[in-house]
């Protein structure tokens, strides 16, 4: 691997589109939360960076692919996820788990107050439409 395989991971990987294009360090993540991370050595182009697919916790195989085509953004998450890389989140309403169906994390306005809750998609929207069930479920848990 080189550097310039782990410039085009980080454009990639990266959620912030708006973000500087030349990467000294690399966060990659998922959901807010850092889940890998890596350095380039911008002065170092012509070393080997074959730590990247180590610190990115997949084989060189798969970072190469990464850096050119065949292995999406979505790709690479779920091989993480496979692998147990990705923080797990749980509904705090029905206790689903993630990935059963997506839990996000979101601060919603209820009551006046605003919370930080973790919703799976379907508490979500009945939490957004004032739902009070949902709510008394989630603020017992608070
Ligand atoms: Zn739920």
């Amino acid at each position: 691997m080189t550097a310039e395989h782990g410039e085009k991971i980080a454009d990639k990987l990266r959620d912030d589109p708006g973000g500087g294009r030349k990467h000294d360090h690399v966060y990659v993540k998922w959901r807010g939360r850092i889940v890998a991370t890596y350095g380039i050595r911008r002065s170092s182009h012509e070393l080997p960076h074959d730590y990247i697919s180590q610190e990115l916790h997949v084989t060189t195989r798969q970072a190469i692919d990464l850096a050119r085509c065949p292995l999406s953004r979505a790709d690479y998450f779920e091989i993480l996820r496979l692998h147990g890389h990705l923080p797990k989140m749980k509904c705090q309403s029905c206790d689903t788990e993630d990935f059963d169906r997506e839990v996000s994390h979101e601060t919603l306005m209820y009551n006046k107050k605003s919370h930080r809750v973790n919703l799976c998609r379907q508490c979500l929207g009945r939490a957004r439409q004032n739902d009070r069930q949902i709510w008394k479920t989630i603020l017992d848990k608070l």
